[in-house]
């Protein structure tokens, strides 16, 4: 496999973690399975010993209509996706104009905005072992049962580019921090809010180091510079802690710790 050097200080949406050789897969071969997958990191906080990680390579950067369908390489970034759409007038895709990442990882997360998420309009994806139809494929709120790295996901395709939805998704984003994050931390829990808990156990604007539960939105960990792995960590865990013992709500994480010493 080839490799390529990552600084994950900069590359990271977190701006957090330090350089790395992340092997590129071009191929399948048995070899990826030793290999965490990533995309363009953007809800992952990167410890600094984390397993050995891979990314896609550029051949899977691509965007086609075949068959009546939209054909897209996982390496595909969100914002080439709707640019594209815009151009060619294509439908339900409007909202990944303001939500970051590629497109395998959008998918493996099941990533939305409020009630418009990737599958909706999901067809099929390909793996390193072939085609799932999305009915084969158990999917929630930002879940997925996928097991294997995504090569192509194929969307029914519809005409009709909603330049007014553009506006709706910008204002959404209009009372989260712009501060480097992950976007949210945890996932709202049944019922209720991430953010509202955390502001009730007293967390919202709690920083440590240069961490912090964003005075904006609460379920906002940003970093204002310098912050740690660590101080992410306990920010984390204190949330956790404090919210359980509260009111027996486990938060659960939406980001992803990469750390094998936790
Ligand atoms: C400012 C900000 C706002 C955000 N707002 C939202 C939001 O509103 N809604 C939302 O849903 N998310 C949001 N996110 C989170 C993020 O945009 C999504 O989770 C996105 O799907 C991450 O894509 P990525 O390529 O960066 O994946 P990564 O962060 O690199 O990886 C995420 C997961 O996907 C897996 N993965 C990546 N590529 C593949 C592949 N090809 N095949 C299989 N698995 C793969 C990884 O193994 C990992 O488990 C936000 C993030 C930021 C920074």
């Amino acid at each position: 496999m080839n490799f390529k050097k990552i600084n994950f200080s900069s590359f990271s949406s977190f701006k957090i973690g330090k350089s790395i050789d992340v092997a590129l897969l071009d191929e399948c071969s048995l070899e990826a399975k030793n290999y965490y997958l990533i995309g363009s990191c953007n809800n992952i906080l990167m410890g600094d010993n984390p397993p050995p990680l891979m990314t896609l390579s550029k051949k899977y950067d691509y965007i086609k209509v075949e068959n009546g369908l939209l054909k897209i390489g996982a390496a595909t970034p969100s914002g080439k996706v709707a640019s594209y759409c815009k151009k060619h007038n294509i439908a339900n895709f409007e909202f990944l104009s303001h939500l970051p990442g590629k497109l395998g990882g959008l998918v493996y997360m099941n990533a939305g905005l409020k009630e418009y998420e990737i599958f909706n309009h999901l067809s099929y994806i390909t793996t390193c072992s072939g085609t799932k139809a999305k009915d084969e494929i158990e999917h929630g709120y930002r879940f997925t049962n996928i097991s294997e790295p995504i090569l192509e996901s194929a969307f029914e395709l519809a005409y009709g580019f909603d330049i007014q939805k553009v506006e709706i998704f910008k204002k959404m984003r209009s009372n989260q921090p712009s501060t480097p994050s992950a976007g949210s931390c945890f996932k709202n829990p049944e019922g209720d809010y991430a953010g509202r808990l955390i502001e009730a156990v007293g967390l919202k604007g709690k920083r440590v180091g240069d961490m912090e539960f964003s005075t904006v939105h609460a379920n906002f960990l940003v970093n204002h510079n310098n912050g740690t792995f660590e101080d992410a960590i306990y920010l984390i865990k204190e949330a956790q802690k404090r919210v359980y013992e509260m009111c027996e709500i486990k938060l659960e994480c939406e980001i992803i710790v990469l750390e094998k010493n936790i």
